[in-house]
């Protein structure tokens, strides 16, 4: 890639941005296998939580519709003037949207539940941002179809059964709510895509030791799912919480350049809050040598794109 020269690294990128299922994100792969145990238990409406501009619940909303689910979002503040974005996108999916103020994570989800019970429904509750064991399953399964990919970009790995060698130096990507990351990590400690898996931290609402405790629990939840031997510690997940910024969702320089550079070098898109985040510390982290020039990156993207157009003014100002 053109980006490469720029950064002084070998720069490949996972496009989960075009993994379908409305507009693309991470959220499909988790979705896939998250929806599919709500239809096995027989339930007919979901419920999940997130931020306004919430790709998960987009991607979920879009989901529900597919399979014809009834859909509550429990979005946190009120409803924005302008339908923009993802809260554009869950209106046309046909989502049932209730605004919780102050509460984005879902905190109003058990009192809904009842309600919904109480009138006949079968309610499933999505996890927040699809983090749970079987959202991480669905992540260690793309560490292993990037294994295969790797696999079969070099002749030489072809002796070692689709296994991979160490092809990447570090995985770069943006972990919020820790399921990516717990897949990711497990995945690649069973199909050795890389040296490093490094999540960059977008929304702190936990220590980095409490958070990594939580995504080791979730990534080894995820092992027995997948009847797998290995198992991942805390002190082997890699959580880099130097690109918090302003907070989450708060746009800043370090976004917008490399929402810019990304667009204006390559034509691909990244968004606000997630992936151009997390580039931004890969940018950086590139810059200081933390990650060694002439390294091989795979930057992993997560989507999030339609909340670009809900972030118009804070992406462009300079
Ligand atoms: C949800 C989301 C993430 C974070 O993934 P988690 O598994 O919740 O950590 C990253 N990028 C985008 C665009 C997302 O929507």
């Amino acid at each position: 890639m053109k980006l490469s020269q720029y950064l002084g690294v070998n720069l490949d990128i996972k496009r989960d941005d075009l993994t379908g299922l409305a507009l693309g994100g991470n959220k499909t792969r988790k979705l896939e296998f998250i929806l599919g145990n709500a239809l096995q238990q027989g339930c007919n409406t979901v419920i999940t939580a997130g931020a306004v501009q919430s790709n998960h619940c987009r991607q979920t909303a879009a989901a529900a519709a597919m399979l014809g689910l009834e859909c509550h979002l429990v979005l946190g503040g009120t409803r924005p003037k302008n339908a923009q974005g993802n809260v554009l996108l869950n209106q046309l999916f046909g989502a049932h949207v209730h605004w919780a103020g102050v509460h984005r994570k879902g905190e109003d989800i058990p009192e809904l539940v009842k309600s919904l019970a109480a009138s006949g429904r079968l309610p499933y509750v999505v996890p927040y941002g699809g983090s749970n064991a079987l959202g991480a399953l669905a992540y260690y399964h793309a560490a292993h179809e990037l294994s295969q990919q790797i696999a079969r970009g070099s002749a030489k790995d072809e002796s070692k059964n689709g296994v991979a060698s160490k092809q990447y130096s570090h995985i770069i990507f943006a972990s919020s709510s820790g399921g990516t990351h717990a897949g990711l990590s497990l995945g690649n400690k069973a199909y050795a895509c890389a040296n490093k898996v490094i999540g960059i931290n977008i929304d702190k609402t936990e220590s980095a030791i409490r958070f990594s405790k939580r995504i080791a629990y979730m990534a080894n939840e995820a092992a027995e799912l997948a009847m797998s031997d290995v198992r991942i510690r805390a002190d082997e997940i890699h959580l880099n919480d130097n690109y918090l910024g302003e907070g989450y969702a708060v746009v800043g320089n370090a976004e917008r350049n490399a929402i810019k550079l990304m667009a204006s070098i390559e034509g691909i898109l990244l968004d606000p809050v997630y992936s151009g985040r997390a580039f931004a510390g890969l940018i950086d982290m590139a810059d200081k040598g933390e990650i060694p020039k002439g390294s091989d990156v795979l930057f992993w993207h997560t989507g999030g794109v339609p909340a670009l157009f809900a972030y118009s003014d804070s992406v462009l100002s300079d």
